[in-house]
């Protein structure tokens, strides 16, 4: 995708087009793209059944390009089919990057009228995602990643979501996707479709963005002027393989447009046959919080208990609770 020359004009109108979308072979003027890329997740939320009418959906929103579009686009979707949106937001303590992040979440959800709930990583549990990173010998994504995980499942469920929403983009899950094609983790691939499936208290997760590459969740940002953390997260590996993977799948994009997206399709058709090549763990409940986990404890209790000496998921649950209760008398969850 190229930003086009401005003499040639819009595929649909008499506009100045100010983006070619080689794969679709268009060129759209703002308004035109704005239209496309909102009836592209529309598209997606159907095909794949991801939201139904009368629904509620929690969207955790980090305040990058990707969830802060996927929420703007939600946002308007919600009044076309009829679904309730809550917005989390996770502050994980990483300086001024977060500030900055928790800030531009709470304009952007000030200016929609969404009702907005900030987790604070170390009022939750004493300790900030970069304290944490200090104590324990795994990498920050990853345990970020499963903090997140965890929060987002504990809120959905405190407030008797449908399913969680997630920003993840098209380049992201072909990225990912590719890599465990390469390590040869078949299974781990039926888990990267538009919807995971819930399962007793673990609530399904969806991805609206599945069919949307990281330039165009960037460009959509910046024509709608949605405001968006525009620095990099200091803990993001910009050495790692998942980036030179990155790179060369948008290198064959670029040399044989619809590669990612005719990619995409085909992972969502054959997600059953990916499930086949595993065996799911049965579903357990956290002996100390109750939450979905395949072990005997969960992976929050049991990082938390390393880092504090305690497992602090049950704590951490009734904070929560107490939290949305109090939240619900200003923001009419
Ligand atoms: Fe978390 Fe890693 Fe993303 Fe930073 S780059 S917000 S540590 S997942
Ligand atoms: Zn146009
Ligand atoms: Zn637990």
């Amino acid at each position: 995708m190229l930003v086009a020359d401005r003499k040639l004009k819009c595929s649909l109108c008499d506009k100045d087009a100010i983006v070619r979308i080689p794969y679709a072979k268009l060129r759209l003027c703002k308004e035109h793209f704005s239209h496309y890329i909102e009836r592209r997740v529309k598209e997606a939320i159907v095909k794949y059944g991801l939201i139904s009418k009368g629904q509620r959906v929690v969207i955790g929103v980090s305040g990058g390009k990707d969830s802060v579009s996927l929420l703007y686009i939600l946002n308007k979707l919600s009044k076309e089919i009829g679904f309730e949106l809550v917005v989390v937001h996770i502050d994980l303590g990483i300086g001024d990057y977060s500030k900055k992040s928790r800030e531009i979440v709470k304009s952007l959800c000030e200016s929609l009228g969404v009702p907005l709930i900030i987790l604070d990583l170390k009022e939750l549990i004493g300790y900030s995602l970069p304290e944490i990173v200090r104590r324990v010998k795994r990498p920050a994504c990853s345990i970020c990643g499963s903090i997140k995980r965890y929060l987002l499942n504990i809120i959905a469920n405190e407030l008797n979501a449908d399913a969680v929403a997630l920003g993840h983009n098209l380049d992201d899950l072909i990225t990912f996707i590719t890599k465990n094609f390469v390590l040869q983790n078949l299974f781990e691939i039926s888990k990267l479709g538009p919807k995971s499936e819930g399962r007793d208290n673990l609530i399904s997760r969806i991805r609206p963005l599945y069919l949307i590459s990281e330039k165009e969740a960037y460009l959509y940002a910046r024509i709608n002027n949605l405001p968006f953390i525009e620095e990099i997260c200091p803990f993001a590996d910009v050495k790692s393989f998942e980036k030179t993977l990155r790179e060369t799948i948008n290198e064959i994009e670029e040399k044989h447009p619809g590669f990612k997206i005719s990619l995409a399709k085909s992972i969502a058709r054959n997600l059953q046959l990916y499930k086949s090549l595993g065996v799911e763990k049965p579903l357990k409940h956290c002996r100390v919080c109750g939450a979905p986990t395949s072990e005997d404890i969960c992976s929050f209790c049991k990082l938390t208990e390393k880092i504090t000496g305690r497992p602090l998921g049950g704590e951490v649950r009734e904070k929560i609770r107490e939290y949305i209760r109090s939240v619900r008398l200003v923001a009419t969850v």
